[in-house]
């Protein structure tokens, strides 16, 4: 069983920060640091570590996560310029909450950045 991390409390809201979107699914809200202008995350609302741990019972949640991006970059109005979506998994990939998160980002652009 993993543990849990600050993203579980930031989708029960026992820590107060602003979501964007939220259903049975999935969560999203602004990266407390964004690295470019338009930076969310978009969580699984069920604890999965990392895409290591993904099973084929979570194939519906990470399509999810997917049409969330796509419905979040256009309320952004980074739709048409385009925009990006990385997972990182353990640390060579540079994943520092392990509970697994899609990054959006847009909003300039974003040139040869392989990470965030
Ligand atoms: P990763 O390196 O892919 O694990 O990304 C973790 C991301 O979570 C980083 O971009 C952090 O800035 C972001 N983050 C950490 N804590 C919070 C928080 N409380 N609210 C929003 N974003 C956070």
């Amino acid at each position: 069983m993993s543990e849990e991390t600050i993203f579980s409390k930031i989708i029960r809201q026992e820590i107060p920060t602003p979501l964007l979107y939220q259903d049975e699914l999935v969560t999203a809200f602004r990266d407390i640091s964004p690295r470019v202008d338009s930076h969310i995350l978009i969580v699984p609302n069920k604890l999965i570590a990392t895409i290591n741990d993904v099973t084929n019972e979570d194939e519906l949640t990470l399509g999810r996560m997917i049409t969330v991006a796509k419905k979040l970059a256009k309320e952004e109005g980074i739709d048409e310029n385009g925009y990006r979506l990385i997972i990182n998994c353990n640390s060579d990939g540079g994943q520092e909450v392990y509970h697994i998160h899609m990054h959006l980002l847009g909003g300039q652009p974003l040139g040869p950045m392989l990470c965030v």
